[in-house]
């Protein structure tokens, strides 16, 4: 029963900490940027309307992404526990993620938040370009995503601040250095309800 939260910014590895996190709790995880990125690719309603913004690096609309949550919330597979990564991005999304799981009758547990200094978050993504191809990933539109979390996410990280449930991990030098940082410091907080 662990409800897990993951925020970090663009090219933090987010994505891949969050695959790993989720294993060792034996959680699925729910990512918003890979769920609009396979409807773009399979060109559903849902996807053609989120790439419109997707390719800039700009947020999808609230309404857009908060139904998209909610109806995977409400699956069978995320009933005992689940890692959300990618959401909540904005003030907004945190109420109505509170909504969400009000109703479900669940909170959520921890908020791990990844830290990385811009200079390797860029060094990172421009290498991510090269091997991977996605499209948001260029210089200007990675700019654009790490000035858009700087402005929002901030605040998505001060809120669960306030209610003690952030975990924060430095997310600089090796994958594998940083998952084992992370569920250590995930782990003694659901332990003890210490932040490190
Ligand atoms: P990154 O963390 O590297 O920006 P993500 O895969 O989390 O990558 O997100 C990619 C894109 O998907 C975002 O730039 C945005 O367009 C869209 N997206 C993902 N999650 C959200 C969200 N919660 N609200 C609005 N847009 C989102």
């Amino acid at each position: 029963m662990t409800r897990l939260l993951i925020i970090g910014p663009p090219g933090s590895g987010k994505g891949t900490q969050a695959v790993h996190i989720a294993k060792h709790f034996s959680i699925p995880t729910v990512s918003t940027g890979e769920i609009f990125r396979t409807n773009a690719s399979e060109e559903t309603p849902l996807g053609l309307e989120a790439a419109k913004y997707l390719d800039d690096g700009a947020f999808v609309p609230d309404d857009l992404t908060n139904a998209l949550v909610k109806d995977r919330l409400r699956d069978v597979d995320v009933q005992p526990g689940f890692l959300l990564d990618g959401y909540p991005r904005t003030a907004p999304q945190v109420m109505e993620l509170d909504n969400m799981l009000a109703s479900l009758g669940h909170r959520l547990d921890a908020v791990v938040e990844l830290r990385a200094p811009d200079s390797e978050l860029e060094r990172r993504m421009i290498q991510r370009a090269k091997e991977q191809g996605r499209k948001d990933d260029t210089v200007e539109v990675f700019r654009r995503r790490l000035d858009l979390y700087h402005r929002e996410t901030h605040e998505v990280v001060a809120v669960y601040a306030g209610r003690g449930i952030v975990v924060s991990v430095d997310g600089s030098g090796e994958p594998r250095a940083i998952t084992e940082r992370a569920i250590a410091a995930v782990e003694k907080f659901l332990k003890a309800g210490v932040t490190p």
